[in-house]
């Protein structure tokens, strides 16, 4: 497999070093070269297939000999440990719940995947240390996906007392090959900390430094395994995708699947107001912005990071239109609807699944005959305050978060001084 720049087609690396480095060394981001068409006895007969089997037809497709089967079966086998559910709301609209993995989110599948192959592509060099500076929840996924994963340590660096209890303990009772730092200071200051660390010489020397970007193409692969897994649960001709967005990485590995064969017949680009890309689909004008902060927060960017990622596959607004719609919608709306879903249908939606319902709804009343499947991106527990002031009820949490918080939180106290965490990491040995 080779992957090239969006900064330069010419610059081009194979899978390890796109998985070991996240970004080009011109800031572009990486993109495979070919996206092969899948097989259409594959494609026609999905329902054959496990999840773990559909992620390693797709995977062998996309690495070509890139990896052995036995390893490549191996790295599918430790990551793909949690289902992709569809479950149907009612008539025309499902939802694919991707909110099964332990810090109850779709990054689960991306931090996870990726953990895997980093250890794999290293597994012959000088153990990893990867820092990880988090205002929550990037670092609860990371925390998760990287527990245990041989020849890998992972350093958390958090604001004291500016996460919620739940993240808390998803970054500091994992133990294991996962260290946190309470830093007393702000998300900038731990964010600060760590860019100082990867240019500081002697922490250099001592470690094997490497980060945990949310833009390493190893994120986006996993995700278009479960659009297959999806399409899978359906029975429809007619299957429109809704995707919550923010940046974007989601939709993006939805575009490799249809690229790939899968018969997707449109997707929704649907956000909160932060309506960048939807804006770009009507006026043809990409304006990105400071972002808004709302309810659905995990979305709440205003300069989506994979929007490079999907002009590479259409590089005009026109040709994007063909595949995609954009459409957005406010607090309020999100509110009136979990509220309106949990009483008609008993489900409980979280903020950004209601995004992914008000954008079903909207597009099936012109298109009554099509399948409407919107992504779950996140378990409603995760927003517990908006969601129990919506359905007036209790949400149930799943027993693996009563677990974790029965667990003891372990963090080293350290200042926002740079030195101070500098010489932490190097007597810590
Ligand atoms: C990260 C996240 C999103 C946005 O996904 P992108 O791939 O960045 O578009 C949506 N919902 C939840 C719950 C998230 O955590």
């Amino acid at each position: 497999m080779k992957l090239y720049s969006t900064k330069n087609k010419n610059l081009i690396v194979d899978l390890k070093e796109a998985v070991l480095k996240s970004l080009a060394p011109d800031k572009g981001l990486y993109m495979p070269t070919d996206l092969p068409k899948l097989d259409d006895r594959f494609i026609e007969n999905l329902s054959s297939f496990s999840f773990q089997e559909i992620a390693f037809q797709v995977c062998s497709a996309l690495f070509k000999d890139t990896i052995a089967p036995n390893d490549l079966m191996e790295i599918i086998t430790n990551s793909m440990t949690f289902p992709a559910p569809v479950v149907n709301i009612h008539d025309h609209i499902s939802t694919l719940e991707l909110f099964h993995g332990p810090s109850l989110a779709f990054k689960d599948f991306g931090a996870r995947f990726m953990s895997q192959l980093m250890s794999y592509f290293n597994r012959n060099e000088k153990d990893l240390t990867i820092l990880v500076a988090t205002s929550g929840d990037t670092g609860g996924a990371v925390a998760a996906g990287f527990l245990k994963t041989p020849g890998i340590e992972v350093v958390i660096l958090y604001p004291s007392g500016k996460v919620s209890d739940i993240q808390e303990k998803q970054l500091t009772a994992l133990g294991n090959n996962i260290t946190a730092c309470e830093i007393d200071g702000n998300f900038d200051d731990c964010q600060r900390m760590v860019k100082e660390a990867f240019l500081d010489k002697e922490l250099n020397q001592q470690y094997n430094l490497s980060s945990a970007n949310s833009i390493n193409i190893a994120r986006l692969i996993p995700q278009s395994f479960y659009y297959f897994e999806a399409l899978k649960q359906v029975k429809s001709k007619h299957v429109v995708v809704v995707v919550p967005s923010g940046n974007f990485g989601n939709l993006t590995a939805g575009l490799m699947a249809k690229q790939m064969g899968l018969p997707i017949k449109k997707f929704i680009a649907a956000t909160n107001r932060n309506h960048v890309v939807p804006d770009y689909l009507d006026s043809g004008n990409y304006t990105p912005m400071e972002s808004i902060q709302t309810i659905a927060n995990a979305m709440d960017v205003g300069s989506p990071s994979n929007f490079t990622r999907m002009q590479e596959i259409y590089p005009d607004v026109d040709s994007m239109r063909n595949d995609i719609l954009g459409m957005w919608f406010d607090d309020d709306q999100i509110r009136a609807k979990i509220k309106e879903v949990y009483k008609r249908h008993n489900y409980i939606l979280d903020p950004h699944g209601a995004i992914g319902y008000l954008a079903s709804e909207k597009y099936l009343k012109g298109n009554p005959n099509d399948h409407l499947i919107f992504l779950e991106t996140a378990h409603p527990c995760k927003f517990i305050d908006e969601v129990e002031k919506a359905i007036e009820t209790n949400v149930p949490v799943p027993s693996s978060i009563k677990d974790l918080m029965q667990k003891e939180k372990q963090a080293h106290a350290l200042t926002s001084k740079y030195e101070d965490f500098k010489s932490w990491m190097l007597q810590k040995n």
